[in-house]
């Protein structure tokens, strides 16, 4: 395969144009040592010639999707400036990017008025929500599913915030009277909902957990880092789609642009639905400084130095890929889900294999049909290696015993899990290439078990 360099054409009239912002100053151009900077920069290309191939459809690992090529070229630009979101005086104009960004993510959940930002990640953008939930509830707990990220027992610890984890049923969802329970015990401050787990793309009981929020009157947060841009796809189970239809109803949300929105990494979102709780990111600093009376999004986050160029990068992809329903965009999620379908129907039909819960999104996990788990386990592994040497590269996971007991009445459970094999079909192009992709793993799973 060859990599993408087009869309490099395009960088030399652009930074001319910004080059001209400029053109009032006296003249300067930095010195480079163009000799000892390519060899520094060949170097670089070799070493990174150890990678797993995130960009080609054959990668159907971890939730990996190489960024938009306008993301590329806008972020790449942008470093001429480098600005600094965080605060007006670091980039003016990515600031104002920024938020308009965060306005137009905002919509994707029906929100018009909402205060949020973008920070380096999921992780930051969950902490930061779950630090208001404990501004608002202090010393109350925080609950979130089994299955949800292992970040958000990490950040209550890190917040030193009761947690408790809630059981999953065989869909991975948390079990309602597991949640009800809970709340009858007291005492919870906040429920974490996962839109998308991370393991297997499953979505929490929505609308439910918002039925049992006006008895208890808890706060929601939606996790949907990974899940959160399906609000836009039209193929929805209708269940999954109540979840998506009731989303603007939670307390905030983190969605991450780095993950299904074609940005590099660096990317998170979080937004909360009521603007006021910005008075709990109040703060008095004799470092930033203050040109103008309008607010800076450093008084509205948590992280101070940000890279202006995620927002410039975002804001380009939006403009060219605006995220709505019936879009270019909304349609390529579509697609990823298609083709998780349309795998998961192929792997469903093959008696070589165990699969159980039919994919919500676009994460399929499945493992090798054999008499116990330990044994699936060890074929799962040795197709896991053999597909990677084929230049077919999935991902694995360990699985707990009671997500797949409903589904698979003869394997027998000599341990309490299982290594299943996962895929995410995250790519444009995952769709396209579902006959290729079946054919090599096809092949190999024979030649495991021969
Ligand atoms: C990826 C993910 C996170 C963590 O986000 P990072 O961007 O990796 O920091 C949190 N929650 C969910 C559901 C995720 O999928």
């Amino acid at each position: 395969m060859t990599l993408e360099t087009k869309t490099l054409d395009l960088l030399p009239q652009a930074v001319e144009i910004l080059e001209s912002g400029f053109n009032d100053l006296p003249d300067f151009t930095p010195a480079v040592e163009l000799d000892s900077m390519r060899k520094v920069l060949n170097e670089v290309a070799l070493l990174m010639k150890d990678n797993y191939p995130y960009h080609h459809p054959y990668y159907i690992g971890q939730m990996m999707k190489p960024p938009h090529p306008i993301a590329r070229l806008a972020y790449m630009l942008s470093l001429w400036i480098n600005p600094n979101n965080h605060a007006l005086d670091g980039g003016r104009a990515s600031s104002a990017m920024e938020k308009e960004a965060v306005v137009q993510i905002a919509g994707m959940f029906g929100w018009d008025s909402c205060l949020g930002h973008l920070c380096s990640g999921g992780t930051m953008a969950n902490l930061e929500a779950l630090w208001i939930s404990r501004c608002l509830k202090p010393n109350e707990k925080i609950l979130a599913s089994q299955q949800a990220h292992y970040t958000h027992s990490r950040i209550c610890g890190v917040l030193n915030i009761p947690f408790e984890s809630i059981p999953v049923d065989g869909r991975a969802r948390m079990k309602v009277s597991a949640i009800k329970d809970a709340l009858d015990r007291g005492n919870v401050g906040t429920i974490v909902v996962t839109v998308g787990t991370t393991a297997t793309g499953s979505l929490d009981p929505l609308p439910e957990i918002l039925e049992l929020q006006k008895t208890y009157g808890f706060r929601i947060h939606a996790d949907s880092a990974y899940g959160g841009y399906f609000v836009l796809a039209n193929n929805l189970s209708p269940e999954s789609r109540s979840v998506y239809d009731t989303l603007g109803e939670v307390d905030s949300i983190v969605i991450d642009p780095h993950k299904h929105g074609l940005q590099p990494y660096g990317c998170g979102c979080v937004i909360f639905k009521d603007p006021s709780v910005g008075i709990f990111y109040k703060h008095d600093s004799p470092y930033t400084y203050f040109t103008s009376s309008e607010l800076h999004l450093g008084e509205i986050s948590l992280e101070c130095s940000r890279p202006g160029s995620s927002a410039v990068a975002l804001w380009a992809t939006q403009q060219l890929l605006p995220m709505v329903k019936g879009g270019a965009f909304a349609g390529s999620l579509e697609n990823c889900r298609k083709a998780a379908l349309d795998f998961f129907d192929r792997i469903n039909s093959d008696p070589r294999f165990l699969t159980g819960l039919r994919p919500e999104l676009d994460i399929i996990v499945w493992t090798m049909n054999a008499g116990m788990a330990s044994e699936a386990s060890r074929l799962t592994d040795a197709v896991f290696e053999a597909a990677a040497l084929a230049n077919l590269h999935l991902a694995k996971a360990n699985l707990p015993r009671d997500l797949f007991e409903e589904y698979w009445d003869n394997l027998v459970w000599d341990q309490d899990y299982v290594t299943c094999l996962r895929s995410v079909l995250m790519k444009q192009d995952s769709l396209d290439w579902m006959d290729k992709i079946w054919d090599t793993l096809s092949r190999t799973v024979d030649k495991v078990l021969s």
